[in-house]
Order: structure tokens, then C-alpha cells, then sequence
């Protein structure tokens, strides 16, 4: 494989952009400016976190009860500071805090909200192991005025630009404002992200799968069938080999996905308390699908497009089916089937009574 020629930076290619782009506003260019900024500064933060005494807990909890990292806070704050510097974004909304923040320095003219996770994977911290910042811009339905939280209840088909910071070996931002996706490294000799990933494509199939095998047991019927038939390997009904990645953050599993294909599921599960999966659906499932959609893959909840479900709540949770374009069609395909053969979706806590009562308390998982 030949090395990426390096291309314009950030600022050239959403100017491009702009041009290129009918709709596209150069309000949101600004903010994914201003974001990119912010992301330098939270990579920098991860990055010498252990020096600066930033490794650890704070004391406060979000609202799913997850107790802070003291880096998630400075990640909040980081972005919520980028959202406000151009005065385009009226309101944000983010894993780290209860409801949506109205940004006092927004212009009266502020069209955009942004939602997001500031830290995603943020245990993996502790191990030095990759960690990213994943949003989502929505553009209001209405202009003036303070947002309600129903204006970020909207379905991800509205999204005008999702994205993530990866903060990796290399810090990267990987974005798509409607026209394919597109991946960015910051240069850390000139703090700039130049363009070295365009036009991210997700292969159509794969033998690649990133799933919690440890969940297993937990699983709804169509995803055991589907794992089952994975495993089997070459002597199977799929006959051939798969092989498992599985990094336990979202944003470095989608990256993954991005630039070298495969699926990523994190699906409902039948543990107590019931859980409709793990992931948010506004800053972490809409943003991935709308992503990994533009590259030509699928995302959906098993039953459901992601980009179209219409969110009931600002931290709502998501089962999640990600990546190549056929192997999701096929999972999709097995809960069809599952649930026209007279095994309609069951409550998942009788079956976990039925079965596989769970006896050891539930700690939370490395996955945030
Ligand atoms: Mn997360
Ligand atoms: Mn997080």
C-alpha cells in the first residue's frame, strides 16, 4: 500500500467543502474549526495526563451514574468552550452532563447544536490505550431563542456533520458533512490536521467481527445465531474463517472499520438492570452511523436503522450493529426472521430468568 499523499489542512478542506457543498453552511465549518482546536488540546491532555496528576476519578458522576475521569471533565469543558468561542452553537448536549447546556455566548443568530461524547473509552486511559471524542451537529428547526431539549431529540437522518478525534499513536479527526468521510492527522510539529484519509470506504463484506463475546450468554437469539455461524469458522454455514478485534471503545472500534473494514455490534442484552445496549444513541450511535453510512457501510439496531430512530431522550441507549454493508444486512435478516417465526421480541428479563439468572453483581463494563 502506497503512503497517503498529504493533503490541505482542516481550514482548505472545509472551505472546499463549503463551495461544494449546497446546504452546507460556513457556520459549521467554524465549528468544526473551533472543535479541532479543542481536540488538539484534549489529545496533548491525554497524552501527559500521568505527568500533570489528570489520571483518576473525580468526584462527581454522569448522568448514567459513571463516576467522571477527571479527563472527562477536562474533555467537557474543552469542547463545550470550542462551542461557544464562535458564537454559531445555541446549545450542546453531553455524556458528562444531565441536560442540555444553552451557551451564554451564542450569537442571537446561533442556528446549530452539537451533542457529544467528550471522552469516549475514557478507561482506557489507565492503560494507555486509545481513547477518542466523538459529535454530532444538528441545525435547528427554528432560529432565536433558548433550544429545548426536543430540538436535540431528533432522528440522525438531520445530522449536517458528524465526527470524532481519535487520540491514538497519531491524533486524528475523521469527519463527514454529507460528502463521503474524511480523515485528518494533526501534525504535531505545526498543530494543524492535514487531510491524509480521504474519501473512507467500508469494504461491502468482511471476516473481521468486534463483538463482547463475554455477553454471549446475554444475547438475543438472532446474535447468537449469527455468532454461532462465525465461530463455526470454515467447517460452519458460513465456511470460512472470521477473526475477532475488539478494542471496548467506540470510536476506536468505528476507526477501525473505517480504514480497514469489518462489523462492530454491541447489542441489547437480557442482563439486569435491563439494558437496551450500552451506547448513547445521540452522541455515540447517531454520529457512528451517520459515519460509517457515508462510507458506504450499514448501521442499524438489529431492527432499525439508527439514523432513523426517532430519540426519546437525551441518554437513551442503543443496541448497535455497525460496518460492512452485507454482514449487517444478514444480522438485520436473522432478527427479521426470529421475529416472524412466532418469536417475537420476548422480555429480555424472562429470559434471563429462564435461563442464565445472572448471580455475580454487575460491575460496569471497560466500555464508555
Ligand atoms: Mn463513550
Ligand atoms: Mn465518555
Amino acid at each position: 500500500m502506497s503512503p497517503n499523499p498529504v493533503g490541505p489542512t482542516l481550514e482548505a478542506f472545509l472551505e472546499e467543502e463549503t463551495r461544494r457543498t449546497p446546504g452546507l453552511e460556513r457556520a459549521v465549518a467554524a465549528i468544526v474549526e473551533d472543535l479541532a482546536l479543542a481536540f488538539a488540546g484534549v489529545a496533548a491532555a491525554v497524552a501527559d495526563a500521568a505527568l500533570r496528576g489528570r489520571l483518576g476519578e473525580a468526584a462527581t458522576s454522569n448522568a448514567s451514574g459513571e463516576r467522571h475521569k477527571k479527563l472527562d471533565l477536562l474533555a467537557n469543558e474543552a469542547l463545550a468552550a470550542a462551542c461557544e468561542r464562535g458564537g454559531h452553537v445555541a446549545g450542546i448536549a453531553s455524556e458528562e452532563e444531565e441536560g442540555p447546556r444553552l451557551l451564554a455566548g451564542a450569537r442571537a443568530s446561533a442556528r446549530h447544536l452539537v451533542a457529544f461524547d467528550p471522552l469516549d473509552g475514557s478507561s482506557n486511559v489507565e492503560v494507555n490505550v486509545t481513547v477518542g471524542s466523538i459529535f454530532s451537529i444538528l441545525r435547528r428547526g427554528r432560529d432565536g431563542g433558548a433550544p429545548t431539549l426536543d430540538e436535540f431529540l431528533r432522528p440522525g437522518t438531520e445530522q449536517v456533520c458528524a465526527g470524532y478525534a481519535l487520540y491514538g499513536p497519531a491524533t486524528m479527526l475523521v469527519l463527514s458533512a454529507g460528502r463521503g468521510v474524511h480523515g485528518f492527522t494533526l501534525d504535531p510539529r505545526t498543530g494543524e490536521f492535514r487531510l491524509t484519509h480521504p474519501g473512507l470506504r467500508v469494504p461491502e463484506t468482511t471476516s473481521e467481527f468486534a463483538v463482547n463475546a463475554s455477553n454471549a450468554r446475554f444475547w438475543e437469539a438472532p446474535v447468537r445465531r449469527w455468532f454461532g455461524e462465525c465461530i463455526g469458522g470454515s467447517a460452519g454455514p458460513r465456511g470460512g474463517d472470521f477473526n475477532m478485534r475488539w478494542i471496548g471503545a467506540l470510536v476506536a472500534e468505528v476507526h477501525r472499520i473505517l480504514t480497514r473494514g469489518g462489523v462492530f455490534l454491541y447489542p441489547r442484552d437480557t442482563k439486569r438492570p435491563l439494558k437496551a445496549g450500552r451506547l448513547r444513541l445521540l452522541y455515540e450511535g447517531t454520529p457512528a452511523a451517520f459515519l460509517v453510512e457515508q462510507a458506504g457501510g450499514a448501521a442499524s439496531t438489529g431492527r432499525e436503522r439508527v439514523l432513523e430512530v426517532a430519540p426519546a431522550e437525551l441518554h437513551q441507549r442503543i443496541p448497535l450493529v455497525l460496518g460492512a454493508r452485507a454482514e449487517v444486512e444478514r444480522i438485520v435478516r436473522y432478527h427479521r426472521e426470529h421475529d416472524a417465526n412466532g418469536e417475537p421480541f420476548r422480555d429480555p428479563l424472562f429470559n434471563a430468568r429462564s435461563l442464565y439468572a445472572p448471580r455475580a453483581a454487575r460491575g460496569l463494563g471497560a466500555e464508555d
